[in-house]
């Protein structure tokens, strides 16, 4: 059975399992894949994520503890960009960006660093 390449459509030869001419057909077919899925928003969410964390880690460099959520937006911090969220007793929240905690408390958050998530 003739088979072609996925990506280029030239012949394939050798190995009936194969499904691309060369490695860099491959690479090519699969970042396509990832291109077209979603339209890109998993890598949107991504770098508001890395974004994020990088405000916070500005912030906490700066000795920056506590502020308000309007601060935060202020700063460009993004709610739908974090790595996690927990609800804590009294109203109080807990969000996650990577390595940095934001504790909500009333109208204000608190950044605490902790250890990189494993
Ligand atoms: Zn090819």
């Amino acid at each position: 059975m003739e088979k072609n390449c996925l990506t280029c459509q030239s012949k394939l030869t050798g190995r009936s399992d194969k499904k691309f001419c060369n490695d860099a057909c491959r690479n090519e077919y699969h970042n396509q894949l990832i291109r077209n899925r979603g339209g890109g928003s998993e890598k949107k969410v991504a770098d508001t994520i890395m974004q994020n964390r990088k405000i916070l880690s500005g912030l906490y460099a700066n000795g920056v503890r506590q502020l308000a959520k309007t601060d935060l937006e202020c700063y460009g911090f993004d709610f739908q960009g974090i790595t996690g969220l927990e609800f804590l007793e009294k109203g109080k929240m807990l969000l996650f960006c990577f390595e940095f905690n934001l504790v909500k408390n009333g109208g204000w958050f608190k950044i605490e660093k902790g250890p990189l998530p494993a």
